[in-house]
Parts: C-alpha cells; sequence; structure tokens
C-alpha cells in the first residue's frame, strides 16, 4: 500500500512540476480549462520536440527504407468509412442513471478479494485501463480496517477481477462512482464530426483524424510512384490525431487530442512474421535508448483472442506510470487489410509490382504505432528523482531534479556568470553563444544565488552547467557541472562546446 501511495503523490508533484516550470499547462486554464486537452509550455515543448525528432532522425533520416509524409488532419469521409472508423471506431458504454457519468463497458471492473478461507475482505466496483490497475485503484480505495486485514493476510489472498463486459446477465454492476444503476451497453463514436464549407447538412460531414495512419494508406500509391522505393520499405508520419475519448484521465495519457508517430512499413506476406518481430524489438529498445529503465518498460505480446480481426499478431510496449501499466506504442502485424479494404471502397488500383519475380500484389505491412504525448509523459515520470546534496555550508538539502536522457533535455547546457561584474557576464556569454552556434539549446542565467541557479536547472533537466568565475578571469577555464553525479571539473573555456557535445552524443 505504501509504495501506491508514494506512488499517488508522485503523479501529483510531478503535474505541480510540470505546471510550475511551464511543461504542460491546463488547456484554457483560464476559463476553467477544458478535458482532454492539454498545452505544452517553453520546457515542454521542447522535449516534446526533441521526442519528435529523435523518433523522425531514426526512423526516417537515418534510413534508405523509409520516408516521411505529412497528411492533413481533415480527410475525404469516405476514408473512415473504408477504414472501419466511421462503422466501428465505437466503443459500447454505459451510463449511470443516478449520476449520469459514462464509462467504457471495457473500463469498469468488478475486484473482489478473498481471504483463505474464501471469506469476502473487498468487493468494489472501480474504473481503470486494466486489470492490474483496477486491482491496484480497489486496494487503494479501501478503508484502513480493510488495509489491516491486507496486510495480516498477505499471502493468502485470492484476488478476482472482471470486466463489466464478462459478468453474467444477472450479476449486477453498479456505477464505479456513486453505485448507482447502469444503463446497458451502447455505442459511441470516438470521431470528433464538423463541417466542411459554408452548409451544415450531411452532405458535408467531415471528421478529425483519429489516427495518423490512414493518410498513410491512402497515399501509399502516391509515394511508391515518385519515390522509386521497392519492397520493404516504410512511410513515417508525425501529427495530431483526435478522439472524443469518454472519459480522459491521468494527466496527458488519455487526452482528446494528442499527437501519433506512426511507420506503415509494408513487406510481402512471406516476410511479414520477420519484420513484425524486427519492428517489435527495434521499438522497444528505442525507449529503453531514451532512458526507460528496462523493469518499468515492458514487451506485452497479445493473445490470439486479443487480436483485432484482421491482425496476425500486436505487441504492446508498455510503462508502468505511477496509476499503472499503460500502452506507449503497439507493434501491429495487420497484414494487407487496410490497403486492400481502400483499393475495394476507392477503386484505385493498389498493388505492387515486384519487377524481378513479375508478380503483382498488395503488400502486407507491419505498424508500429506511438503516442508522442505517452512518451513524453514516461519519459517525465521517469525523469523525476528526488535526492540529497549538501549545499555550501557542507548542509544536506533536498532536490528535485529531471534525469532527462540528454538527447531529449529541453535544455542542453546552461551558462552562468558567477556574478554581475568585473567581467564575468561577457565571458559567459560568449561562451553561450559559442554553444548556440554549434547547435546545443544553451540557456544564459546571471539572476539570483549560484545555487538556485543550479537547481532551477536540476528541475529543467539540463545535463551541464557551466560556471565563469574570478578564476576564468585569469586562466580562461570555468568549472562545468554534471547534473546526476553533481561532479564540478575545470576544462579550458575554449573546449566548452566540445565537452558537452561529446557528453550528451
Ligand atoms: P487505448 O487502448 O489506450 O485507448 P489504443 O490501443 O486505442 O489505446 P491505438 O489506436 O493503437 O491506441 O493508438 C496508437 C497509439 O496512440 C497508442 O499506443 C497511444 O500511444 C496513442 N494514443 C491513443 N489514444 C490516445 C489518447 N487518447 N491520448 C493519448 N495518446 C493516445
Amino acid at each position: 500500500m505504501a509504495a501506491e501511495n508514494k506512488d499517488n503523490t508522485l503523479m501529483e508533484k510531478l503535474s505541480a512540476l510540470c505546471k510550475r516550470r511551464g511543461f504542460i499547462f491546463q488547456s484554457s486554464e483560464i476559463y476553467g480549462g477544458i478535458n482532454g486537452f492539454w498545452d505544452y509550455g517553453p520546457l515542454g515543448v521542447e522535449l516534446k520536440r526533441n521526442v519528435k525528432n529523435a523518433w523522425w532522425e531514426d526512423v526516417v533520416r537515418r534510413r534508405d527504407d523509409i520516408v516521411g509524409l505529412d497528411c492533413s488532419i481533415i480527410m475525404n469521409p469516405k476514408v473512415w468509412e473504408a477504414s472501419g472508423h466511421v462503422g466501428g471506431f465505437n466503443d459500447p458504454m454505459v451510463d449511470c442513471k443516478e449520476c449520469k457519468a459514462r464509462f467504457r463497458v471495457d473500463k469498469v471492473f468488478t475486484v473482489v478479494i478473498r481471504d483463505k478461507n474464501d471469506g469476502i475482505i473487498l468487493t468494489a466496483v472501480v474504473e481503470a485501463d486494466d486489470e492490474q490497475s483496477a486491482l491496484q485503484e480497489a486496494r487503494r480505495s479501501a478503508n484502513s480496517k480493510t488495509r489491516r486485514k491486507f496486510a495480516n493476510t498477505k499471502d493468502d489472498l485470492s484476488e478476482t477481477v472482471l470486466r463489466t463486459d464478462e459478468l453474467s446477465k444477472d450479476e449486477v454492476c453498479p456505477c464505479p462512482k456513486c453505485g448507482g444503476e447502469l444503463t446497458e451497453p451502447r455505442q459511441f463514436n470516438l470521431m470528433f464530426k464538423s463541417h466542411a464549407g459554408a452548409s451544415e447538412d450531411s452532405a458535408s460531414v467531415v471528421y478529425l483524424r483519429p489516427e495518423t495512419a490512414q493518410g498513410i494508406f491512402a497515399n501509399f500509391k502516391n509515394v511508391l510512384d515518385t519515390s522509386r522505393l521497392k519492397l520493404p520499405f516504410g512511410i513515417a508520419q508525425i501529427g495530431k490525431a483526435f478522439r472524443n475519448e469518454i472519459n480522459p484521465r491521468n494527466y496527458t495519457f488519455r487526452s482528446r487530442e494528442f499527437e501519433q508517430m506512426e511507420i506503415e512499413f509494408f513487406c510481402r506476406a512471406d516476410e511479414a512474421d520477420k519484420w513484425y518481430e524486427y519492428w517489435r524489438d527495434a521499438r522497444f529498445q528505442w525507449y529503453i535508448d531514451h532512458g526507460l529503465k528496462s523493469e518499468k518498460l515492458r514487451l506485452r505480446n497479445h493473445e490470439t483472442d486479443e487480436l483485432a480481426h484482421y491482425a496476425r499478431a500486436c505487441a504492446d510496449v508498455e510503462y508502468e506510470f505511477p496509476f499503472g501499466v499503460s500502452e506507449l506504442e503497439g507493434i501491429a502485424n495487420r497484414t494487407d487489410y487496410d490497403l486492400k479494404a481502400h483499393q475495394e471502397a476507392s477503386g484505385r488500383d493498389m498493388t505492387y509490382f515486384d519487377d524481378e519475380t513479375r508478380e503483382r500484389f498488395i503488400p502486407y505491412v507491419i505498424e508500429p504505432s506511438g503516442g508522442v504525448d505517452r512518451a513524453v509523459l514516461a519519459f517525465l515520470c521517469e525523469a523525476y528523482t528526488e535526492d540529497e546534496q549538501p549545499d555550501d555550508k557542507g548542509k544536506m538539502q533536498s532536490r528535485v531534479v529531471m534525469k532527462f536522457h540528454p538527447r531529449i533535455a529541453p535544455i542542453k547546457v546552461a551558462v552562468f556568470p558567477l556574478v554581475k561584474k568585473e567581467g564575468m557576464p561577457e565571458v559567459a556569454r560568449k561562451i553561450h553563444a559559442a554553444c548556440r552556434d554549434a547547435g546545443l539549446a544553451s540557456f544564459y542565467d546571471e539572476k539570483g544565488a549560484i545555487g538556485r541557479r543550479y537547481r532551477r536547472q536540476d528541475e529543467a533537466g539540463t545535463p551541464l552547467c557551466v560556471t565563469v568565475d574570478g578564476q576564468t578571469i585569469e586562466d580562461d577555464t570555468v568549472t562545468i557541472r554534471d547534473r546526476d553525479s553533481l561532479l564540478q571539473q575545470r576544462i579550458a573555456a575554449g573546449d566548452v562546446v566540445s565537452f558537452v557535445q561529446e557528453r550528451i552524443s
């Protein structure tokens, strides 16, 4: 229990830091906000941009077999009919007849915890993303008497978690919020609707895209014809997607407006299993390489009964957030389902001609589909660290430090003059300018006590701080301080750029 409570506080502390330091703000906050929408502040936008740039660099720029694309958000509505989103992008919902809250049927769980004599210790109905989070939530909601029972019967508990749609007809599941009666499940379409043009009739209905992938499929032939790519090859896109989520929650994790980074990697059917494994492992490794510790990061292969009807295999990259283990990215073998569907609906040819084998066919596709905001949230959670360091007088002071991987850190280096006189600001500004000229995101700060300036950079997650002091004026050396080890060393002022470049690469 202690760990769960601590994690709850972690989320609160993190969101407070994000607001205070300008990572994430509530959208339209001055008007009371709007549920499911978020803004990225000055530090957050740099962090998010670095995540997107790292992805783009790795999957597009450094490869010969993937090209990029940037499609419009609003497309011909026929795209969404062919893809199945208009007919099928529905989540069955239940409404509470009392408090009017609305829930996704597959996100309401009944949790029953029994002791070894089969005596019920706790029953709870909770809203959560999956079984494990439901269990955590139920345990969190227990009163202190029940918690004592948990502690006394630690190893002998049996825990049953059932989704609402798994309950039999005569078992009733009450509202997780107020205990009221729930309606029968009803369909609810997740796509945002609008109208293109002056008239607001049914002929002008358009949708905001709920995923970036369909724009890639719709442009398959355009890209193929213009880029002269040969199978296997991929098309990548980063962009906004919109889903009218029933219940946005867990900070930015489930938003109504978010960004996706998606690859559609086309290959021959007989090579699809190989490429599926390649992308599943490569995408998992990418998160580790950018700082997500392996034990919080998981790769979950879907069971066959979990797969969408068109998919042959699917795996989720998951992260253990303070609110539970949840999906960052899904990697799926979608077969030739999407291109076939668009060929049938549009009447346009979606085949590929292999000039070696003289075969014409619709390729299979492997889709790694990630959420930018979810990746950013995982990086924020992982980076958040509290530790202690001695101040000038040797007294231990606690500090908050965001231990971002250098590649995604919003600021790479901060440059300070120790005091605002004796020529120090001039030298510091020169170093700052040299860093910028070398393409490093550098921050100049001359205000306040030096310890305070370090702490502000620790909260921003800046890997290195450079201080110009009295000695610099004499021998042209500066101190450079490492965010994580707190080690300070003296190096030549002229070496700052190469030192920083080497340390963050
Ligand atoms: P979930 O089951 O959590 O709703 P999903 O399986 O429907 O997600 P996909 O359709 O596979 O998600 O979308 C691909 C990726 O887009 C997800 O892995 C996630 O990172 C991101 N994503 C999807 N929905 C949201 C959302 N509401 N807010 C933020 N990111 C999202």
